[in-house]
């Protein structure tokens, strides 16, 4: 048995008394694709926040690759933290740079490649979102999809051991969400790790490899998509279920 590459165990955050992530407990496995679902407030984008460390948890254990991460210097978690790709409902793009200069910024000052070479990461990425022909275009004169395919390749030119999305089609008109979430579908195909916050039911019952559903800052139940969606154990699930579906 191989050891999961990420490891979350009794977390707990809470912000002033509030207490909004409760004993999560959870595995991720090399090339496991989980989409965590629920509704607004549950927690969601805390806990993927606790679990890349952008926000210290109150108790727990975060294993990643078999390193207990609140044991790690603010230094040795910036290291850690360059293998956790991260993918925002708002594209979070640098607007005053072009495409490629997006791609290879952190490429070249966190990793320190050439720029010849982040160039080289940058196009390759690009191309594998269909978007070598906007490497030159500034992030303003792209499509709400396309700003986001090229997030994805920004997370992927860091050659991250596992990408975290959070409701990365959520702020995307509805016609530009199936080109994202096919380049997501894309990535699972080719074993990429990932861990997704959507409510995407459709893509969430064919991509993922497990759903967790989170309510109230616990996960309720987690499943595979075909036990989730079509046989509901718990009751909040349930109700959650018969209204998204
Ligand atoms: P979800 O992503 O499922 O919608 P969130 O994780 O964003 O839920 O939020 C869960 C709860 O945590 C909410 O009540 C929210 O107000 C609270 N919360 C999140 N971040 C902070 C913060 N930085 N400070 C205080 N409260 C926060
Ligand atoms: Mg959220």
């Amino acid at each position: 048995m191989t050891n999961p590459l990420i490891s979350v165990k009794h977390l707990k955050k809470d912000f002033g008394g509030n207490e909004v992530l409760k004993d999560i407990n959870g595995d991720i496995d090399a090339g496991q694709v989980v989409c965590i679902i629920g509704p607004s407030g549950s927690g969601k984008s805390t806990l993927l926040r606790c679990i890349n460390q952008m926000e210290r948890p109150t108790s727990g254990v975060v294993d990643f690759n078999g390193v207990d991460l609140a044991q790690q210097s603010d230094q040795e978690l910036a290291k850690l933290g360059e293998q956790i790709g991260m993918v925002f409902q708002s594209f979070n793009l640098f607007p005053n740079m072009s495409v490629v200069a997006n791609l290879k910024l952190a490429p070249m000052r966190v990793k320190g490649m050439s720029d010849e070479e982040a160039t080289a990461v940058a196009m390759k990425y690009l191309t594998s979102v269909g978007l070598a022909d906007k490497a030159d275009a500034f992030p303003n004169s792209l499509s709400g999809g396309q700003k986001q395919r090229v997030a994805i390749a920004r997370a992927l030119a860091m050659q991250p051991k596992v990408l975290f999305f959070d409701e990365p089609t959520s702020a995307l008109d509805p016609e530009n969400v199936g080109e994202v979430l096919k380049v997501m579908q894309s990535l699972a195909d080719g074993n990429m790790t990932m861990v997704v916050v959507t409510h995407e039911m459709h893509f969430a019952k064919q991509v993922a490899d497990e759903i967790w559903f989170m309510a109230d800052g616990v996960i309720q139940e987690k499943n595979t998509p075909a036990e989730l969606f079509d046989h509901p154990q718990n009751p909040k699930t349930q109700d959650f279920i018969s209204k998204v579906l």
